[in-house]
């Protein structure tokens, strides 16, 4: 496997940028400026190899196998789902499911457990700034069981009401179910006061953390949520990997969610015995190279460190929040005093669109959309945003190229 990088005291970005191969690309006969990392972010090249060296000398199927390749398998799975119990500080590997991404977690806590639990005029608190897949589930929820989806409302600058989820928190309130970070507006949600609320009211609290875990130390124990659902692909791993983080106890209460191989508890050829937990939610031939990518993307993070990642970021985002407020039509959409590491923007008279398609003309990615947060766009009376997102590997001279390109790309297209 691929050695982990050797990284300085001081953050030294075009070292790290040396780390990801892709950012070496041209795009359009310019030097890529990949501005998009919220969508997905890059891998270095010790996650590309890890993936790679997993399928060229390890690979089998897990658990179920006696012979070397198989333990190897196993071995190297279950030691990533270990590295990501040390990443979120959970109690226990049991409390770790690997799945395909945040939205199969939300999915399998609405059905396994929502489902198990809800009856008809429960409740489901959400936030207005949700991610689609920290609604749909819950809607589907609503449908099955006749329970009804609460929203707390945002302010303009994109702060959800505190006192408005404290008064909506009732009798009824089954499920709170929060972002701990938008990916439309950056806020960056004051979880551990609002989860415990509901926590002392017997709540079950669901954090959709898929924003969160690349910027900022995530503690599962800390939070005191009972699930907390990320995805591999925007911490520096691989696509079709990710993880539901559930407190064992309630895990443990729940039916399956999926039938099929490996979710019923079994005695390996090899005489390991694995708890019920979490397999039983892990029904078929798991993503093992996901994994393994997503370990080597942890160790990743933490050779940099996580503490000067979430520092650095935030001086990306102060530049680029100062250049971009002050050209003139230009509103930054989402305001909040605690922001990560994203800058959304709309510009009087211009498609998003538009914008997106010049700046990718002069080699910047950004995206352009409704960000699977439509309820957002909604609020803010805009059909869609630009947005710039920042990773570990952004520099500061990319923010000035972004500011340039976007005066130059409102100049042509006004
Ligand atoms: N929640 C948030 C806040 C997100 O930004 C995203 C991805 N855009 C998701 C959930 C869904 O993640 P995935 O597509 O990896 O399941």
């Amino acid at each position: 496997m691929a050695a982990v990088p050797r990284v300085t005291d001081a953050y030294d970005v075009m070292r790290i940028r040396e780390d990801f191969p892709i950012l070496a690309r041209r795009v359009n006969g310019r030097p890529l400026v990949y501005l998009d990392s919220a969508a997905s972010a890059q891998q270095p090249a010790t996650v590309i190899d890890a993936v790679a060296g997993y399928s060229r000398e390890h690979h089998a199927n897990v658990h179920r196998g006696i012979h070397t390749l198989s333990q190897e398998a196993t071995a190297l799975y279950e030691a990533a789902r270990e590295r990501v119990r040390r990443f979120v500080n959970a109690r226990s590997a049991s409390e770790i499911v690997f799945v395909r991404g945040t939205t199969e977690a939300i999915n399998l806590v609405a059905q396994a457990h929502g489902r198990a639990q809800l009856e008809q005029g429960d409740e489901i608190l959400i936030s207005w700034l949700e991610h689609h897949s920290n609604i749909v589930p819950w809607q589907l929820l609503c449908e099955q069981t006749g329970a009804i989806l609460r929203v707390v409302p945002i302010d303009r600058r994109g702060v959800v009401d505190n006192d408005a989820y404290a008064g909506m928190l009732g009798p009824r309130t089954r499920i709170v179910a929060l972002a701990q970070v938008s990916n439309a507006l950056g806020t960056v949600l004051p979880l551990r006061e609002l989860l415990e609320l509901a926590r002392r009211r017997g709540i079950t609290t669901v954090v959709d953390g898929a924003q969160a875990v690349p910027h900022q130390r995530v503690d599962v124990q800390q939070l005191g949520c009972d699930f907390y659902a990320f995805s591999g692909h925007k911490m520096y791993g691989p696509t079709g990997i990710g993880v539901l983080y559930g407190r064992e106890s309630i895990l443990e209460s729940m039916p399956p969610w999926q039938g099929g191989g490996e979710m019923i508890l079994s005695v390996s050829f090899s005489g390991t015995t694995y708890n019920h937990l979490p397999h039983r939610f892990e029904a078929g031939t798991p993503n093992i190279a996901g994994a393994v990518g997503l370990g080597a993307a942890i160790d990743y993070i933490e050779a940099v460190g996580i503490d000067r990642i979430g520092r650095h970021e935030q001086e990306l985002l102060a530049s680029a929040t100062a250049q971009l407020a002050s050209i003139p039509g230009l509103t930054l959409i989402g305001t909040a005093p605690q922001k990560s590491s994203l800058v959304s923007f709309a510009v009087d008279g211009i498609h998003p669109h538009d914008l997106g398609t010049v700046l990718d003309s002069e080699g910047i990615a950004v995206r352009t959309g409704h960000h699977c947060a439509m309820p957002v766009m909604e609020f803010f009376g805009v059909p869609a945003t630009t947005r710039a997102s920042f990773g570990l590997y952004n520099s500061r001279a990319e923010i000035d190229e972004l500011y340039g390109a976007v005066l130059r790309a409102i100049r042509m297209l006004r």
